[in-house]
């Protein structure tokens, strides 16, 4: 290797090892920042301003589905509010989002006797062609049975009455349940609604197609409903239903993140986003799923500006956009802001309950200094770890970049599910003091994170 090739390669591993300040440790965090973590809890404790603005956000403009208007009126009132605020470069940033539209979504029985079942078109599905879909029902309770009941599935509407393990497992039925259908040579599909519980509820959220696969409608119906049509099938009944769906993908719609900025005191380029996803689901008014994330981030902004605490690199409150049938807002900040440094993408997505852990995807050594965060988060919940792994949906474009992601888990791994993409996901299932000390949790680590001296760069 020649010197001038190799003194090249060697600046480059210099410029990518990060630089640690020597006596950094997770000691030094506890030492440094104990104290100002106590004010900034006592303070978000004591004041309701978060939920209340998450409850008027929701109150005042619905649920704020990706292509609806209430989304962009949310989005403008947030950008006059963060003004109001006095808050930095406060930018409505556009975003193209997908456009679906529900349409109308009606289900009956037929035979053995009439009766309605609730549907709900699952997002991203076709439409049944006009006047509907009469149909014999096959009801399976997983893949595996419908791979060996394919035979009978041909020209029939599959109906998956799962049980329910956890949402991870559930969901592959509102994900792949119409591909999987239409493998068998099923007309559409139908699936119990992706919830622990039923009280006759239906939950939405977004389902997939592949291009080499026949297109299917698919829908969600109730747990009831769909436990009712398999017990028909299990006295020997075959039940037939008529569907009509006219949900149809219209032409992308313009949309917004917005975001603003407490200016850092010594590192105002370096930034450490935080906040969550403004779009909802068409059911309730999104309130843990996540106005709930967006406003966390910006209380955290909030609060450290009325108390007077400024981090050295600047804290940038993010809402984005369409996380919930595209991504597109996550993937179009990543795409606009890849030249601008950030230290921290966090995301706030895991429901309104007892804070559990603060997630650290990024150098194994800062991992290490961050734990002294750990026991000032037990003074906000004693459970509290920092643990490995953390990431979300919107900041995953950002991590792909190699920016360090983080995140907050919550208590609520079941309980989340009776609300999430579901009529009851409303202000009065999010408890104010839970809320807080979710709030603060996020407050003390990204504020420590964007506060830490020099051993966070890069460069
Ligand atoms: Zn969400």
């Amino acid at each position: 290797m020649k010197k001038k090739s190799f003194i090249l390669l060697f600046s480059i591993m210099i410029m990518q090892i990060p630089v640690y300040s020597a006596g950094i440790d997770s000691a030094y965090i506890y030492n440094t920042y104990a104290q100002t973590a106590k004010k900034i809890f006592d303070r978000i404790m004591s004041d309701s301003s978060a939920w209340d603005r998450m409850a008027l956000m929701c109150d005042t403009y619905g649920h704020r589905f990706s292509g609806s208007s209430a989304l962009n009126k949310s989005l403008e009132w947030a950008a006059q509010e963060m003004k109001k605020d006095g808050f930095a470069n406060v930018t409505l940033e556009e975003v193209m989002v997908p456009n679906w539209k529900r349409g109308i979504g009606t289900c009956s029985l037929i035979s053995p006797r009439e009766r309605e079942i609730k549907v709900s078109a699952l997002g991203r599905s076709i439409g049944t062609p006009p006047g509907g879909i009469e149909a014999d029902v096959l009801v399976v309770k997983n893949f595996e049975e419908l791979t060996a009941k394919s035979a009978q599935a041909k020209g029939k509407i599959v109906v998956y009455a799962i049980d329910w393990d956890n949402y991870g497992q559930a969901v592959q039925y509102r994900w792949a349940g119409a591909v999987k259908a239409a493998q068998a040579g099923a007309v559409a599909s139908l699936t119990r609604s992706s919830s622990p519980i039923g009280f006759d509820m239906l939950h939405s959220g977004v389902m997939n197609y592949e291009d080499t696969v026949r297109k299917i409608p698919h829908g969600a119906i109730t747990l009831e409903d769909a436990l009712f049509l398999k017990r028909l099938q299990d006295r020997g009944i075959t039940p037939r239903i008529r569907l009509n769906m006219t949900c149809e993908t219209k032409p992308d719609t313009l949309s917004y993140n917005v975001y603003c900025d407490l200016k850092g005191s010594e590192k105002p380029e370096d930034i450490v986003a935080l906040g969550g996803h403004s779009d909802c689901w068409d059911y309730g008014s999104g309130a843990h799923d996540d106005a709930s994330g967006c406003i966390a981030g910006w209380q955290v902004l909030k609060v450290l500006k009325e108390i007077g605490i400024t981090p050295r690199r600047t804290m940038r409150s993010v809402f984005w956009v369409n996380e919930e049938n595209g991504t597109r807002g996550g993937q179009t900040y990543a795409e606009k802001h890849k030249n601008e440094k950030h230290s921290l993408v966090f995301e706030f997505d895991s429901g309104v309950f007892e804070p559990t852990a603060i997630g650290y995807t990024g150098d194994e050594h800062i991992f290490e200094i961050l734990k002294g965060i750990e026991p000032i988060l037990k003074q906000i919940a004693p459970e509290m770890v920092l643990r490995k792994g953390g990431g979300g949906v919107d900041i995953g474009p950002m991590m792909k970049l190699g920016v360090p992601g983080m995140s907050l888990s919550t208590w609520g791994k079941n309980e989340y599910f009776w609300f999430h993409h579901g009529p009851a996901d409303t202000p009065d299932h999010v408890d104010p003091m839970l809320f807080n000390k979710c709030i603060a949790a996020i407050a003390i680590a990204t504020y420590i994170y964007a506060d830490l001296p020099d051993f966070l760069s890069t460069k």
